[in-house]
C-alpha cells in the first residue's frame, strides 16, 4: 500500500493524501479532504487582522482541519515585524486551544521564531514547511516536537535540504509539494535516491510519523 502523503500543498484536493493549505482571507475552505488554515504573512493588512483571526478560529473547529498555518514570520514580505509577531502569537493560541499542530512559514527569522514558540507550553508538532536551511539553523529545532517538511528544493543539487534529509531521516522528515508543479511521488523518488532507501520504505516511515502526529484526526490504517 502506497500513500505518499503531501503535508503542504496549495493545489486544492489534487491528491487524497494531502493537506491543502487555506490562506485565510484568500482561499475558501475546500468541500473535500484535509486542510490547514492560517494567516500567511504575505497576504494581509493590519486592518484585516481581527477578521482573519476569526476566520481561522472558526475553521479550526472543522474536523477536516488538521493544523494551523502556514503562519509565521517573513523578513522580506508582509506587514512590520511587530504586527507579524502579534498575528503569529494569535495563531499559536488558536492551535493550543484546538489541540492542533502548527505549519510554519519562516523567512530569515528562525531564531526569533524559536524564541516566541519557547514562551508557550506548546505540546503539538510544529512542521517547519519548505525547510531549506543550513544544519546550524536545523540544530535550533532538535526538540522532538519540530519536524522538517522538505519539498521541491530536494530536486536541486547541493540544496541545504539534502543535508537536512540525510541528517534527520526518518524521525523528523515529512514531504510536500507546496506550490510547485511537481507530483509528490517525485519528491519521494528523489529522497529515495539521496538516501539510497527504497521509496516504499520511506513512504511507510512518513506514514507512521503522520499516524503519531494526527493520531485521532486521520483514520490511518
Ligand atoms: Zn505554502
Amino acid at each position: 500500500m502506497q500513500s505518499f502523503w503531501d503535508v503542504h500543498t496549495h493545489k486544492e484536493f489534487h491528491y487524497k493524501n494531502s493537506i491543502y493549505n487555506v490562506i485565510a482571507g484568500k482561499d475558501s475552505i475546500p468541500d473535500l479532504g484535509f486542510f490547514s488554515i492560517g494567516i500567511h504573512p504575505w497576504y494581509y493588512k493590519e486592518s484585516e487582522e481581527f477578521n482573519l483571526i476569526e476566520i481561522v478560529n472558526k475553521a479550526a473547529k472543522n474536523p477536516r482541519c488538521l493544523a494551523i498555518g502556514e503562519c509565521g514570520l517573513d523578513k522580506f514580505n508582509g506587514p512590520p515585524l511587530f504586527i507579524q509577531e502579534r498575528v503569529f502569537r494569535s495563531q499559536i493560541n488558536i492551535a493550543i486551544q484546538q489541540n492542533k499542530p502548527l505549519i510554519i512559514h519562516c523567512v530569515k527569522h528562525y531564531p526569533l521564531l524559536k524564541k516566541i514558540i519557547d514562551e508557550y507550553d506548546f505540546k503539538y508538532i510544529i512542521i517547519l514547511h519548505g525547510f531549506n536551511q543550513k544544519t546550524e539553523t536545523a540544530k535550533l529545532f532538535v526538540e522532538e516536537k519540530y519536524v522538517f517538511s522538505l519539498g521541491n528544493s530536494l530536486i536541486l543539487n547541493n540544496s541545504n535540504s539534502i543535508e537536512i534529509l540525510k541528517n534527520y531521516y526518518p524521525h523528523k522528515i515529512l514531504f510536500e509539494t507546496d506550490n510547485a508543479e511537481i507530483l509528490i511521488e517525485h519528491i519521494y523518488e528523489k529522497a529515495s535516491q539521496i538516501l539510497n532507501v527504497d521509496k516504499n520504505k520511506i513512504d511507510i516511515e512518513v506514514h507512521s510519523k503522520l499516524k503519531t502526529i494526527f493520531a485521532d484526526k486521520i483514520n490511518l490504517k
